[in-house]
């Protein structure tokens, strides 16, 4: 119901002129120019076009509160105008950051016991590899310092994390991986050689971490990383267990496990971690997007009391750990994150978990259209596979470009989700949709499908 904003034209040009989009292509976005949000409520975005858009993807898997929450909204203003800064260098500290390093203890597994807040998921996993690095050196094991992570994997985009991100977009012309950063292939049940045998998907992903360790020799790993569910890899959904499994494996190949819950965390996958469906406790675990539901910028590193006191005792006595930001611990993120995590216990997350099998049934029941090959969900972060041939599972020419003809054409419906470059749909409702919400959202959905036929 909003107008469209008079001054687009002037806003679409400065931004070709002078903005560097995240993840873009450069020259193309200039060609092609931006498409200007202006507004959200709910589940609803408007764009400077006046164009009402359903977001089917919380922003970027992040908005699990749904927008327009105002007692979020309140917690930024009371603490901007209380206390909009405070360090956390040295030894400063402000109570939201000291209330939500206690509160994220309370609800991570039970292994972690130390929490460093930061600024979103990328730098959450740049400190995570930075703190294993200190802690190898501290015990005494320095030549642990390589990092097995999975293929398809994404752990932002750091010059350290962008590494073990395995998206080859993300390599090519950064000089990554570094010589350090392997990969093991992805559990990935619709690819995988015996689909329904999820037995052998885990045993196969184990087996290969076994074998990735004794080719780089036990004594030179330090640390395997996983997503419990790929995200920006397609919304890769191993068979339950997996998770177990390599955290099990981990254990004994004497490495450290790190899970990436920047997706998967807070509601996600039904649960508040993924870990909690399986009793995983890692070693590390590295958090960010529904932490404030994407309201303002904040993620964290969590460890255990093992991993800290090591790095605590290998300095040298009174000497910092180099490593922090001015927006470390930022007291009005930190607000934000504990007024958002109330509401995930008030009942935002229990709506999530009990309307999630209607979005499963929605994305099952498209597998009757002509293009869906597979369609895979756990909680509300679900996906569905594109495929030319059903029997064969093949893709599609790349020239066809059907991503790009589903995004433009899902964006025409009024309906916004991820179209992945290898003819993937992913999808991260609010965990705060209605079963009427997902009428409309399947409807859309099945419309753009149709159109793109
Ligand atoms: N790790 C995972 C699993 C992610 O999905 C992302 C972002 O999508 C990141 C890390 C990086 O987080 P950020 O974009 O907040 O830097």
């Amino acid at each position: 119901h909003s107008e469209a904003l008079p001054q687009i034209a002037a806003l679409d040009a400065l931004d070709r002129a002078h903005l560097i989009h995240p993840v873009a292509p450069w020259r193309m976005h200039e060609a092609r120019g931006p498409n200007i949000l202006t507004g959200a409520q709910g589940i609803w975005l408007t764009d400077g076009r006046g164009h009402q858009l359903l977001d089917a993807f919380a922003g970027l898997w992040c908005v699990n509160v749904g927008y327009g929450q105002e007692s979020v909204v309140q917690a930024a203003a009371e603490q901007m105008r209380k206390l909009p800064y405070a360090t956390g260098y040295f030894h400063f500290s402000s109570e939201p950051a000291i209330r939500l390093a206690d509160k994220l203890v309370q609800i991570t597994p039970a292994s972690l016991q130390h929490v460093y807040l930061t600024l979103g998921g990328s730098e959450s996993i740049d400190a995570a590899v930075r703190f294993i690095v200190q802690y190898y050196n501290a015990i005494g094991k320095p030549g642990k310092k390589h990092f097995i992570a999975l293929e398809r994997g994404y752990h932002g985009s750091s010059s350290t994390g962008a590494g073990l991100t395995a998206l080859p977009v993300f390599h090519r012309g950064f000089d990554l991986p570094l010589p350090t950063q392997h990969y093991i292939p992805s559990p990935n049940p619709y690819r995988a050689a015996n689909p329904g045998d999820d037995q052998a998907i885990i045993d196969a992903s184990v087996a290969a971490l076994k074998a990735k360790v004794a080719e780089l020799g036990a004594d030179s790993v330090a640390a395997f990383f996983c997503e419990p569910i790929q995200g920006s890899g397609g919304v890769i959904v191993p068979p339950q267990g997996w998770l177990k499994a390599m955290r099990e494996a981990a254990r004994a190949l004497d490495i450290l496990f790190v899970v990436d819950e920047v997706i998967t965390g807070f509601g996600r996958t039904g649960p508040m971690f993924a870990c909690d469906a399986e009793g995983v406790d890692p070693d590390l675990m590295t958090v960010a997007k529904g932490l404030t539901s994407g309201y303002v910028p904040m993620g964290a590193t969590l460890m255990s009391d093992k991993v800290y006191a090591a790095i605590a005792d290998g300095a040298p006595k009174g000497a910092p750990i180099g490593h922090g930001a001015t927006y470390s611990a930022h007291p009005v993120s930190a607000a934000v994150a504990l007024e958002v995590l109330r509401l995930y216990e008030e009942g935002v997350l229990v709506n999530g978990q009990s309307v999630a099998p209607v979005f499963a049934q929605g994305l099952d029941d498209l597998m009757a259209h002509p293009l869906v090959g597979d369609s895979r969900h756990r909680g509300l972060l679900g996906a569905l596979e594109l495929v030319s041939n059903k029997a064969s599972k093949a893709g599609f020419d790349a020239a066809l470009d059907l991503p790009g003809r589903m995004a433009a054409t899902s964006y025409r419906n009024g309906i916004v989700f991820r179209a992945f470059g290898d003819n993937i749909l992913g999808f991260a409702p609010a965990l705060t949709f209605t079963e009427s919400d997902f009428g409309l959202m399947f409807e859309r959905l099945k419309r753009t499908l149709d159109d793109v036929l």
